[in-house]
């Protein structure tokens, strides 16, 4: 049984790096069909500032980490993402407070938190064709997860693949939020790229716990 602990989330955030780093070029492509072409590039040079940061010196529990690793988000981050995922890891950082383990229904109530601070921040809606169509079902498949009393990686497993399921979702979509709403209806037809981000960074978590 996977301890959620601060090591697990390290390696949660190192995952999430790599996994970014290697799919750069293909969450780029998917910003280029709908939007500015610049997605993977932002979230990579977030991310290898966030491993800088953790390098310098390390909290020691999950909660001040991922606090960390959202004020750093924003502050390098340009773009809409930035200010969006920094502010989810922020608040979920905060829903943890310092205990130095957390468990599923804890990361549950975390990643609730980090919706709503993206909710409050873009008031994107499911539908909208943004990451929220990814998130809101991952935090809902760990919702039920929890309910079921499933161990962490299989509920992390469930919310993984719940999350890629939703980006898949935003193919048919309009989107009604950011540049790819300049589009209008010729949005449709393509996977957002932050769904499909918020997709990788749930599966690089399911990756550290499985
Ligand atoms: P930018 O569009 O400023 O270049 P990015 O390319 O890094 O920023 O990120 C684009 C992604 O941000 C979109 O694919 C979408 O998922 C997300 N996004 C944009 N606006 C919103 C919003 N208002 N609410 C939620 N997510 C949004
Ligand atoms: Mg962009
Ligand atoms: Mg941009």
């Amino acid at each position: 049984n996977t301890a959620l602990d601060t090591a697990l989330f390290t390696a949660w955030i190192e995952e999430t790096a790599r996994t970014v780093a290697a799919e750069k070029d293909w969450l780029t492509a998917l910003d280029a069909a709908i939007g500015d072409a610049d997605h993977g590039a932002n979230l990579d040079r977030g991310l290898t500032a966030v491993a800088t940061a953790l390098a310098a010196g390390e909290p020691g529990t999950p909660g001040p980490l991922l606090v960390l690793v959202g004020n750093t988000l924003i502050r390098k981050v340009g773009g809409a993402s930035g200010p969006l995922y920094g502010t989810a890891f922020r608040e979920a950082g905060k829903a943890l407070g310092d205990t130095p383990e957390v468990s599923v229904a804890q990361l549950h109530a975390a990643l609730e938190a980090g919706l709503a601070g993206i909710r409050k921040l873009g008031s994107a809606a499911e539908g909208d064709k943004t990451m929220v169509d990814a998130l809101a079902p991952a935090v809902r498949a760990l919702e039920q997860a929890v309910q079921d009393g499933k161990d962490p990686a299989e509920a992390i497993g469930a919310a993984a693949e719940a999350a890629r399921v939703g980006a898949e979702a935003t193919i048919p979509m309009q989107a009604r939020k950011g540049r790819a709403s300049y589009l209008g209806p010729r949005s449709v037809g393509h996977e957002d790229p932050g769904a499909a981000s918020t997709a990788l960074i749930l599966s690089a978590l399911h990756t550290v716990t499985a």
